[in-house]
């Protein structure tokens, strides 16, 4: 499934099956999550994709030719930090999130949109074997990235998550795992998702511009609101951190000073760096994480990618070749 121009709905396209370069894999896709970095990226929201594109960065595959690193059958995740130059400041430093020539799948990379695809072997994981093909999908990124958002909020006990989609839903489990109070925050009238967080665990659901139940020690911000910040910052007490975790957002809206002050920290979250990557995936089986996947044939993507617009997908959308 093809973007062609942003802004369009995919295309079903054939296309000649990928050749691995050296040092890369070709794995045969069993499944790939949709991401809304996915919805991002086909909207139009992040610069200069390559195009046409095959979007897609959760993909679990099956090794289809021997690697270096992997064999023939060996199952592998290949997520959305596709490559990074391992020599500038930041890669030199342990932070090859922030690679300024970094490479991400489905975005300057092909993705899994598709029956095959080449990732580069360094930056792919394992699987854990615990996890079906579909319900491992969502680990890869919404998975990661909410395990880095939820490791900068640092030790907080009572935690809020704005926004209760794909990452969310795993967070709010390792959350639980780890001994912490969720709050989950979202439309006042999204009555489905707070009881979803309810079932998952969370003690209080509810609307995310109204007030909290009580002060929170954390939030993260999931959903790409401008105006959850604001209202983050006012719900969680003095010397918290409010993250960030989208790739994109809607512009802040100007607030007072007031609500960030007492030592409050306001901060995003880029990416994924191979280290968060194997700390997840052997955390995730011991928590354990339990996924809830809505899948779609391949050729749905389009079905799928206008459900999460919608904020109608349970858990996370998986898309099957
Ligand atoms: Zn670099
Ligand atoms: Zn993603």
């Amino acid at each position: 499934m093809v973007l062609m121009a942003t802004g369009k709905p995919l295309v079903e396209t054939e296309i000649p099956t990928p050749q691995p370069a050296t040092g890369e894999v070709l794995v045969e896709v069993m499944a790939c999550g949709v991401c809304r970095t996915d919805l991002h990226v086909v909207d139009g929201e992040l610069p200069d994709p390559r195009l046409p594109l095959v979007p897609g960065h959760q993909i679990v595959g099956r090794v289809a030719v021997d690697g270096e690193r992997f064999k023939v059958a060996e199952r592998v995740g290949v997520p959305w930090l596709g490559w990074t130059c391992g020599e500038c400041r930041f890669c030199r430093s342990g932070r090859e999130n922030l690679c300024d020539h970094a490479r991400f799948t489905g975005y300057q990379r092909d993705g899994g949109f598709a029956a095959a695809a080449v990732a580069d072997e360094r930056f792919c994981f394992p699987i854990p074997e615990d996890y079906p093909d579909l319900q491992a999908a969502p680990l890869l990124c919404a998975g990661l990235i909410g395990h880095r958002a939820l490791r900068m909020a640092g030790d907080a006990e009572r935690l809020g998550l704005y926004g209760f989609g794909a990452s969310a839903h795993i967070v709010c489990q390792v959350a639980l795992h780890q001994g912490r109070r969720v709050f989950a925050f979202t439309r006042a009238d999204d009555e489905a998702a707070q009881a979803f967080a309810r079932e998952l665990g969370a003690e209080w659901a509810g609307d995310a511009l109204g007030p909290a139940p009580e002060e929170l020690d954390a939030a993260i911000v999931f959903a790409p609101v401008g105006e959850l910040v604001p209202a983050a910052l006012r719900a969680v007490a003095k010397g918290a951190t409010v993250v960030c975790a989208g790739i994109h957002m809607s512009d802040l809206p100007s607030m007072p000073y007031e609500l960030l002050w007492g030592e409050r920290v306001l901060r995003s979250v880029a990416n994924l760096t191979r280290a968060d990557g194997e700390e997840f995936m052997a955390l995730a089986p011991r928590v354990p994480v339990r996924t809830e996947v809505e899948s779609f044939p391949l050729r749905r993507a389009n079905e799928a990618l206008d459900r999460l617009r919608a904020g109608k997908v349970r858990g996370a959308a998986v898309l099957v070749p």
